[in-house]
């Protein structure tokens, strides 16, 4: 069995197809927020600069007030401006460092703002575009994808990109101007002394380098197990009823234990490269630290070897501000890891993010098409056929004509292609060859909502979102007044349980909310048709288990619903539509039989058998009709099992 991880890519098919998605991020995203960029920019920047000034003028202080080795100058800044006095240069110094620390503040606030909602505008907008795009793909994306992938990417994936353009980026120009920074003063203040400090850069980053590559497969491992361990608790709650029917506790706790024991191993294997990574850092700044140090120091004592000091003084001043400078550098340069990685991954993040986004649609509107206009709600197929993936003919060569008003029922056994000829009126799918037309207008050639908003679609699968009751009613009508929100309700023969929910239509259902029986869910989705009062309505039947008395309210509810509107229904009780004005027995995608409810008993063929098997007369059929259904059985059987 497979788990999603992190390392896991669901859309590595249409991933190929974006290259440079970092640049496509900042070109798409990133130039609409160009004044957070330099917001952030600007703020890192001016804040690490004012962080360098302390070292700097301390060395200063020592160096031209305490013991007059040199003038009191500062770069930038003319004679003219500074005190001549000792202790006006010293009320100057505080004064500056004083300046830095307040100054230091606000940019760190500027920076941090610009950073943040650079990346919280960035993350909202790629989100909500991805999911607009998302969630206008064909239906055969959501049949392939699983929720779960497509849910990593509109969660997981943002959040992992907002990371990197908040912190990443943030530490990225920190560090840089950290680095150079230092570099450019020390080079400024004494270049020798400037090479010897630097000499452990080089080895640090070789070091960091090589600990990226060691630690990232071990990272992978720890997320890849964490997800076996999740799939796995998941898994076991969902069944714990099965788990405690079954008493099979003992053997799931082995089984967690595993699982667990894999993560726990990754984990170790990773935390034991991690935690000699640091030290190992400490130990070559240590020796940088000491070598800066006993450099400037015999310096300054005046004894060091003129191969490095070029004959040049050192004062006490410079040298002290070298050591402060040689502990700060360090250890950021130990962050060039974490943000080398932050980048990958958010690279891969992006990756995934606009191939989503780039999935083309199959279903696409004609830029020609008009507006569906409904008159008598006429639906023609002409012969229609369709296959999924061009292997199977799923629907073969169907032609049937409904006049506006009629109710034609599709029955067959499962599997027969009932709920794809139905799929295909609904424009989830396109015809392959024939066309099917409402009112004399192709399908294609209409605009995709007119269509829709002509169509009304009453499923055995009842979907209710969060909110009221009034609210699910009303999905897709949201401007229905009260009074027809409540006639159809009544039509739905649903008000009276509503009134007897405890706050009524205000009542809110769902996980967190009142939980309804499935017959009153139902009666909740024709409610919903009702209102929306569609032209053509398609009704795949409903086969929950409702008691008789729930099943005779639902069926009269129906029947309200599809007075005097074009409907196909798919029935699986046969008694359901038998007043049908045209049943269609498909088999195997092609069209069987068709004719009355009496034409087809009287046929004798596949209807009639159907029909005696739901009246009970089982041991009246022939030995030929039960060979075909177990024929038939055995085949969906291994369809399933393919799944
Ligand atoms: P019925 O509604 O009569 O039970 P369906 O129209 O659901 O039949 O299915 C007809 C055939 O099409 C079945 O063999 C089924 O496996 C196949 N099928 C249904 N949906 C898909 C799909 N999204 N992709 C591929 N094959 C499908």
């Amino acid at each position: 069995m497979s788990h999603p991880s992190d390392e896991d890519d669901p859309f590595e098919d249409i991933r190929e197809k974006t290259d440079n998605p970092m640049k496509r991020l900042f070109s798409e995203y990133g130039t609409a927020n160009a004044r957070f960029f330099g917001l952030g920019f600007f703020g890192s920047v001016a804040a690490r600069l004012l962080d360098l000034l302390p070292p700097l003028l301390l060395g200063l202080a020592i160096d031209a007030i305490f013991r007059n080795d040199r003038p009191f100058t500062l770069p930038l800044v003319p004679q003219g401006l500074l005190p001549t006095e000792p202790n006006g240069q010293l009320v100057f110094t505080l004064g500056v460092i004083a300046f830095a620390f307040f100054g230091g503040s606000v940019f760190h606030w500027i920076r941090n703002y610009g950073w943040n909602s650079f990346a919280q505008n960035i993350q909202h907008a790629i989100r909500t575009d991805t999911y607009d795009k998302m969630q206008r793909l064909n239906m055969d994306f959501f049949a392939e994808k699983q929720t779960g992938e497509m849910m990593s990417v509109l969660s997981n994936d943002v959040n992992r990109l907002e990371r990197f353009l908040n912190d990443g980026m943030n530490s990225a120009f920190r560090l840089s101007v950290m680095v150079l920074g230092i570099a450019g003063i020390m080079f400024w203040l004494n270049p020798r002394l400037a090479v010897v400090s630097l000499l452990p850069v080089p080895i640090i980053a070789a070091v960091t380098w090589k600990f990226i590559d060691v630690i990232q497969p071990k990272y992978a491992e720890v997320r890849s197990t964490v997800g076996h361990l999740n799939s796995r608790l998941e898994n076991n709650l969902g069944g714990i009823k099965v788990i405690k029917t079954f008493n099979t506790e003992g053997f799931e706790s082995d089984r967690v234990d595993d699982v667990s024991g894999e993560y726990y191993d990754a984990n170790w294997d990773a935390i034991t490269t991690r935690i000699k990574f640091f030290p190992a850092l400490r130990v070559i700044a240590g020796i940088g630290f000491v070598i800066t140090f006993g450099v400037g120091g015999f310096w300054v004592l005046g004894v060091a070897p003129t191969w490095i000091t070029g004959s040049e003084s050192l004062t006490v001043g410079t040298f002290t501000t070298f050591i402060l400078y040689t502990q700060r550098f360090i250890w950021p340069m130990a962050q060039f890891g974490s943000i080398i990685n932050m980048y990958q991954r958010a690279r891969a993040s992006s990756a995934r993010l606009f191939g989503l986004m780039d999935t083309p649609s199959r279903i696409v509107e004609d830029p020609a098409a008009e507006d569906l206009v409904v008159e008598d709600g006429e639906v023609v197929y002409d012969d229609v056929t369709f296959s999924y993936d061009d292997e199977e003919i799923i629907v073969d060569d169907i032609s049937f004509d409904v006049d506006g008003g009629e109710t034609l029922a599709l029955v067959g056994p499962t599997g027969a292609g009932k709920s794809t000829v139905l799929k295909l009126l609904l424009r989830m799918y396109d015809v392959d060859e024939g066309s099917i037309t409402i009112d004399g207008q192709d399908i294609r050639d209409v605009t995709i909502p007119s269509l829709r908003q002509s169509l009304g679609y009453v499923s055995q699968d009842t979907f209710m979102f969060y909110g009221t009751v009034r609210d699910n009613i009303a999905y897709g009508t949201f401007d229905a007044d009260e009074d027809a929100i409540r006639e159809a309700a009544k039509a739905a023969e649903a008000h009276e349980f509503i009134t007897n929910l405890p706050e009524g239509y205000d009542t809110e259902i769902g996980e967190r909310g009142v939980k309804l029986s499935g017959g009153q869910r139902q009666r909740l989705s024709i409610a919903r048709a009702i209102l929306k009062d569609p032209e053509v309505l398609v009704l795949d039947e409903a086969t929950s288990d409702v008691d008789t008395e729930t099943e005779m309210l639902i069926q009269r509810s129906i029947d309200k619903l599809t007075e005097d509107r074009t409907t196909f229904a798919i029935a699986h009780r046969l008694s359901t539509i038998k007043d049908a004005d045209q049943i269609v027995v498909l088999e195997d995608g092609r069209i069987a039989e068709r004719g009355s409810h009496e034409e087809l008993l009287g046929e004798d063929g596949l209807y009639a058998h159907l029909w005696g098997v739901q009246a009970g007369e089982i041991d009246e059929l022939p030995q030929e009709f039960i060979d075909r259904a177990a024929k038939r059985a055995s085949r969906t059987e291994a369809e399933a099992s393919d799944d």
